[in-house]
């Protein structure tokens, strides 16, 4: 089997990283960056959003599995100190695939520019490059609210326990395929109004932002961030790709919602 390992890049996961590498290799087990049937992520969440994006293109025949050398993580779960046991597992035996559902967002441009294709494994946001967002929002092909204020916010499940929980999003289990729009700061006085709640749509609606008067924005994806000029629309929904984790032991989601907020 062909495998990767991704680092965050300070000393300990490094150290980490290379000390797996040796160990899988020992088990004839073939390093290859390019095309890795299984990425270990050493790090953090964000390491794994980085691995995520990496290796985006051939996500049907990558699984991915995270090693945390900070804090636990929602897709970083494995700690240093189960390496051996990992490795072993990794070589020997025939791992359970979990799949969880990731975001399509595609920006479509004015003048004819060609539109762009993202996805998403936490979520993408959407802020204006100068002054109030304003965009209308709809749902499904229908008008559903003009929004304004800092930002829109559109997540996947396993995105739900991070930008999202800050801006007071539901959590979500990543086995429901769902997107969910929440709202940063927006105004509601006699004149404009939002809905307030944050939304949770399922896999066959469809969520799309129009600029009402800007059609400059800062657009996130992940961890990346990137200036879009002279938009027409940002349309999301559930992807039809997935993320598959490799999976060698129960840890329930709500364990891990536990473990990471209440008590660790
Ligand atoms: P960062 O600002 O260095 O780290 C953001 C934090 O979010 C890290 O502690 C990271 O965990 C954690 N995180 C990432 N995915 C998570 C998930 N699915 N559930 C719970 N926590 C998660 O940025 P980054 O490492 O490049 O990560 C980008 C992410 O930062 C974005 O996708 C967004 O969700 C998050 N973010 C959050 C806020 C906020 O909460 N106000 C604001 C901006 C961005 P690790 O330490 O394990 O890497």
């Amino acid at each position: 089997m062909k495998f990767a390992i991704t680092s965050k890049g300070d000393a300990k996961s490094n150290a980490l990283m290379h000390k797996m590498r040796t160990y899988l290799k020992d088990f004839n087990l073939e390093y290859d960056e390019k095309e890795p049937e299984i990425v270990i992520s050493v790090g953090g969440d964000g390491t794994l959003l980085y691995a995520f994006h990496r290796y985006s293109s051939r996500l049907s025949k990558t699984a991915f599995v995270g090693v945390h050398t900070g804090h636990l993580g929602f897709y970083a779960d494995w700690v240093p100190d189960e390496i051996e046991k990992l490795v072993i597992a990794i070589a020997k035996t025939p791992y359970q695939i979990i799949e969880y559902p990731l975001m399509e967002a595609i920006i479509r441009y004015k003048n004819g520019g060609r539109e762009t294709r993202y996805l998403a494994l936490n979520e993408s946001t959407v802020k204006s490059v100068d002054g109030t967002l304003v965009m209308d929002v709809e749902i499904r092909g229908q008008h559903f609210e003009v929004f304004r204020g800092d930002g829109l916010c559109l997540s996947t499940p396993s995105g739900s326990t991070a930008y999202n929980k800050a801006l007071g999003g539901a959590i979500i289990h990543p086995s429901l395929p769902s997107i969910q729009l929440a709202e940063m700061a927006s105004i509601n006085n006699r004149v404009f109004r939002t809905v307030g709640s944050p939304l949770i749509m399922p896999a066959h609606h469809t969520c799309m932002l129009k600029p009402v008067n800007r059609s400059d924005f800062m657009i996130t994806i992940d961890h990346l961030t990137l200036v879009h000029k002279d938009v027409k629309s940002i349309q999301y929904r559930v992807a039809d790709e997935k993320i598959r984790f490799a999976r060698f032991r129960p840890f329930p989601f709500w364990k891990r919602v536990h473990d990471s907020f209440i008590d660790g």
